[in-house]
């Protein structure tokens, strides 16, 4: 395994180590404000707008906006020649004299929307999770919907109100009418969660008229991030019938600030559940896009759930062809998530309806409280961990959101 070079004092086990190599966009006092790329290494970020400048002039182009956008529409031959020589630069010493200046602690610097969203589409992969909910909404009957096994669930969501993680969310207002009301009634959401998931970056776009077939998923996607799909349960339970997910969802989705490349995930691919199932040709995977990332939730800095995407039953390459199969194209810049991610185990749902089973059982906290949902002032926050060569640890970094209180007058000033 190749080692990060030793000048630049990366401890070992660090989960930004080089096998890592993530992206993201950034700005710092001492660049004007101005946008660039960065690549996490260890605790610095490497100025990769300038390094390409200087060592890679060729591909200097795709970083000069200081988004993903150009690198992500590059393509696979783009993201392979980057990866490989950022891998040589930060492992050899003949390169320090020419980054060394293009190192940057990573808490001098203000990390930005990676890339501009194009689409986004958010699926329900987890078995667990959708069992859990069908338990939780209609108990006493079959928990997985009939379509469930035979392809996977989505909905189109909202690009535009997808943030970069560390912006506050506002409570969301909305119609709820609570079993029982006669009538809904507009206010601020009384039960907002949260749900732990998994989010696909597509680069290559795909044209309209095009399915993309389950082994082309690496062609055409670039990496992943962890997402927060913000959720207000109330606003969404009396809104989904008969169309689904709307301003339940549609007023914030947290994703971290970087994108960490499928090729770095190589040592994390697992065999998906779906395999062993009856699927249409289609579906119908041989390659195995199951990944083995271990994720971690904290409630105002506890420690709540780890949910673990292991047990996700359909694969993102599954979720890209099924997409894709009536002939809708994807644009470079969409990105589309697992659902909540949740395990078999109590302590490992993505989510506080599964965790406090609809408020029934609240989660404790160390300061004596209790949540079944999200309270102004909290502050939540998903990491992701993958297993990267030889028993190393790769992280996906971070999404944390803190919850302001709902904007004070709109309640009362719309009823
Ligand atoms: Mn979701």
């Amino acid at each position: 395994m190749t080692q990060a070079a030793a000048w630049l004092g990366v401890p070992s086990g660090h989960l930004f180590g080089l096998s890592a190599l993530p992206y993201g966009s950034y700005t710092a006092a001492h660049h004007a404000e101005e946008y660039r790329v960065g690549v996490a290494i260890g605790d610095r970020v490497l100025d990769l707008t300038s390094a390409t400048d200087r060592l890679l002039a060729g591909r200097a182009h795709l970083f000069a906006s200081g988004s993903l956008d150009e690198f992500l529409a590059a393509g696979e031959r783009a993201w392979g020649q980057v990866r490989a020589e950022l891998t040589r630069w930060l492992s050899q010493d003949q390169f320090r004299p020419a980054l060394e200046d293009l190192l940057i602690p990573a808490a001098e610097v203000s990390l930005r929307l990676p890339f501009t969203v194009a689409d986004y589409v958010d699926f329900y992969a987890s078995v667990h999770h959708a069992t859990n909910i069908g338990q939780i909404f209609r108990p006493g009957a079959e928990p997985l919907t009939p379509n469930w096994k035979h392809l996977p669930v989505g909905y189109h969501g909202r690009a535009g109100t997808v943030v970069v993680s560390g912006t506050a969310i506002r409570r969301p207002c909305g119609q709820s009418c609570p079993p029982g009301a006669r009538q809904p009634s507009f206010g601020p959401s009384t039960r907002l969660d949260f749900e732990a998931e998994l989010g696909f970056v597509v680069g290559a776009q795909s044209h309209l008229g095009d399915p993309v077939p389950v082994e082309r998923f690496a062609e055409h996607v670039f990496g992943v991030c962890v997402v927060n799909d913000w959720s207000a349960r109330d606003i969404q339970a009396f809104e989904y019938v008969p169309l689904g997910p709307f301003l339940g969802k549609s007023f914030a989705t947290t994703i971290s600030p970087w994108i960490l490349p499928l090729a770095a995930l190589e040592h994390a691919r697992i065999r998906p559940p779906s395999r062993d199932a009856k699927l249409l040709e289609y579906l119908t995977e041989t390659a195995d896009w199951g990944l083995d990332i271990a994720f971690e939730v904290r409630l105002n800095g506890h420690l709540i759930a780890r949910p673990p995407y292991a047990s996700m039953f359909w694969s993102p390459a599954q979720m890209l062809a099924h997409m894709t199969v009536n002939g809708a194209s994807t644009r470079s810049g969409d990105l589309f998530a697992s659902g909540t991610v949740s395990g078999p185990e109590s302590a490992e749902r993505g989510s506080l309806i599964e965790l406090a089973w609809n408020a029934s059982n609240p989660v404790p906290l160390p300061d004596g409280s209790s949540r079944s949902w999200l309270e102004d002032g909290d502050e939540l926050t998903i990491t992701a961990v993958a297993p990267g060569p030889n028993g190393t640890r790769i992280g996906l970094g971070s999404a944390t959101g803190c919850i302001l209180p709902a904007v004070p007058d709109s309640a009362e000033s719309r009823r």
